[in-house]
Formats: C-alpha cells, structure tokens, sequence
C-alpha cells in the first residue's frame, strides 16, 4: 500500500503559478485567492506530488510522510 502523504502549501509563498495544478489536477486546485489548495493528497502517485513540489518556482509545497512526519520535499539546503 503506498504510504500517507501530507502535503502543505505556503501561502506566503505560492505565487498562483498553476504549475502544480497542471502537474497534478486531482491533487491540487485554485482557492478563491487563486493560490494553490490541496484536495486530495492521495490523488496522484507519490512521484507525482514530488514531481508538482519540485517544479514549483516558489519552493511553497511540503510534502511529509503523514504516518513518521518524514519530510520527503522540500530538503533542507532548499529553504
Ligand atoms: S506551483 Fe507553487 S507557486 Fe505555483 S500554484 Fe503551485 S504552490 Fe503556488
């Protein structure tokens, strides 16, 4: 089974860009402040969401192991 994922947008940083969106549209969607919200963290593959994490230009997702706290994106040289 794959593991929980709890993925985290800042919204001090999310600029609106849509690219994690475009990435993974089951996971992510527009809120009304046009920034990224998560809908559901087990809509896509876990390379997926890490895919959408890497390629957004604002470095504002987390994503987390949600059973061990695990922080699997961002790594630490990258905040
Ligand atoms: S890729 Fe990053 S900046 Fe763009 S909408 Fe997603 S979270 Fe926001």
């Amino acid at each position: 089974m794959p593991r929980r994922l709890r993925i985290t947008i800042d919204y001090n940083r999310c600029v609106g860009s849509g690219i994690c969106i475009l990435t993974a549209p089951n996971v992510f969607r527009y809120n009304d402040q046009r920034q990224s919200e998560v809908i559901d963290p087990d809509g896509a593959p876990e390379g997926v969401v890490l895919e959408a994490a890497q390629g957004c230009p604002q470095v504002a997702i987390t994503v987390e192991d949600a059973d061990s706290n695990e922080r699997l994106f961002p790594p630490a040289d990258l905040l």
